[in-house]
C-alpha cells in the first residue's frame, strides 16, 4: 500500500436517530449516524409504517390536494347551475303532475 494517501479504517459507533440503537462497525468515518437501522426498519420489524425521510408522502399530498381544488373549480366554471332540462312532452304539454 502506498503511504500516506490512505484514510484511517477504523472502528466505529452505529448511532440509529430513529430508534437509538447502536452497534459498532469499521468505517473511515469517525462516527456514523443513520436514519433508521434494522431494528426499525419496517422491513425487518414487520410492522406497517410508512418510511417519509424525504418528505415525499407530504409532497404527494399536497400535489393532490393542488390537483382536486383545480379540478373542483374547473367542475364549477363548465357546469353552471342550470335547471333540469324539460323533456319535449313537457315542452309541448306543459308541465303535467303525472298523475300514475
Ligand atoms: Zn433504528
Amino acid at each position: 500500500m502506498k503511504q500516506d494517501i490512505h484514510p484511517k479504517y477504523q472502528t466505529v459507533q452505529v448511532t440509529c436517530m430513529t430508534c437509538g440503537t447502536q452497534f459498532e462497525t469499521r468505517s473511515t468515518r469517525k462516527e456514523l449516524r443513520v436514519d433508521v437501522c434494522s431494528k426499525c426498519h419496517p422491513f425487518y420489524s414487520g410492522e406497517q409504517r410508512l418510511m417519509d425521510t424525504a418528505g415525499q408522502v407530504d409532497r404527494f399530498m399536497k400535489r393532490l390536494q393542488t390537483t382536486q381544488t383545480k379540478q373542483s373549480e374547473a367542475a364549477r366554471k363548465t357546469t353552471p347551475a342550470q335547471p333540469p332540462k324539460k323533456s319535449l312532452y313537457q315542452e309541448v304539454f306543459g308541465e303535467e303532475k303525472s298523475a300514475q
